[in-house]
């Protein structure tokens, strides 16, 4: 049997009697970076909304823990928050609070409580230095840019401490240097024995990821190693020509075929 820590069975989620995603089926290993991608519109949000179970679908989503296996549909969404934190891809409040306030709610399903207590605003304060904002931290979040917002997110997605951190297209808005140092961040995650599932538009940024799924449509068009991220496949998922570019160090990247020439 393989070991999975998160298992979708048969999934499919309809919206006003419209198929939005359609039996999908996939595992996912501990400690692994999975990464999700497809055109706009093919359901990679909807997917990740159904594994948070944040939608009604039809199907399973199963977390094993030690040699348990929990069925989402069964469980809290405070349990839930225990065992999956979430990333959105925007998040604004109505409420005027702090960054430091918005990472502390990070710890509300774990404790129970918006911890106030110094113990938890130093976690609160690592987890923000961590993400490179610690300066940001008494300011008001809904003044924050797209990008900055953004790494919040992830700060209070990290002291979560859950296993699983989903994340919503999390280098959308951030400069070419956050995008870089949330990768390496995702690594880090992983190297502490985390299980990260991501979307992204970014064929480049799979450089680290251990499995790869292609939405098309709503349904898996493919899974696997960054052998799938082949210019047919992505000329499949996107309609376009492109070309795969490796380079020295064991990275690639993917540039658009432009054909220049008019009849
Ligand atoms: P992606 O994240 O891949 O761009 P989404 O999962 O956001 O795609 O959306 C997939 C499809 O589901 C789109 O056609 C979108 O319009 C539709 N959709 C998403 N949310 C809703 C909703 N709440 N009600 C109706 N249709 C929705
Ligand atoms: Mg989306």
């Amino acid at each position: 049997m393989m070991d999975f820590i998160l298992k979708i069975q048969n999934l499919s989620v309809s919206y006003a009697k419209k198929n939005i995603l359609n039996n999908i089926n996939f595992s996912v290993k501990q400690n692994s970076i999975n990464s999700i991608l497809g055109p706009n519109g093919s359901g990679k949000s909807t997917l990740l909304k159904a594994i948070l179970n944040a939608i009604v679908f039809s199907g399973d989503v199963l977390i094993k823990q030690q040699d348990k296996i929990i069925n989402t549909k069964k469980i809290s969404a405070k349990e839930l928050a225990k065992l999956i934190a979430y990333v959105p891809q925007r998040y604004n409040i109505a409420f005027e609070f702090s960054v430091l306030d918005v990472v502390l709610m990070g710890l509300y399903a774990r404790s129970g409580f918006f911890g106030y207590a110094k113990k938890y605003q130093n976690l609160a304060s690592f987890s923000l230095e961590r993400l490179g904002i610690a300066h940001l931290k008494d300011e008001r979040f809904s003044n924050l840019s797209g990008g900055q917002k953004q790494l919040v997110l992830i700060a209070r997605a990290l002291i979560q401490q859950s296993q699983i951190i989903v994340l919503d297209e999390p280098v959308s808005g951030l400069d070419l240097g956050n995008q870089h140092n949330l990768l390496e961040l995702l690594e880090d995650i992983k190297k502490e024995g985390k299980t990260i599932i991501q979307t992204t538009h970014y064929p480049e940024h799979t450089y680290n990821s251990d499995n790869i799924i292609l939405l098309k449509n709503g349904k898996l068009f493919k899974q696997g190693d960054f052998e799938i991220l082949s210019p047919p496949n992505l000329k499949e998922i996107y309609g376009i020509d492109t070309q795969k570019v490796n380079l020295p160090n064991g990275g690639y990247y993917f540039c658009v075929c432009k054909n220049k020439t008019k009849s």
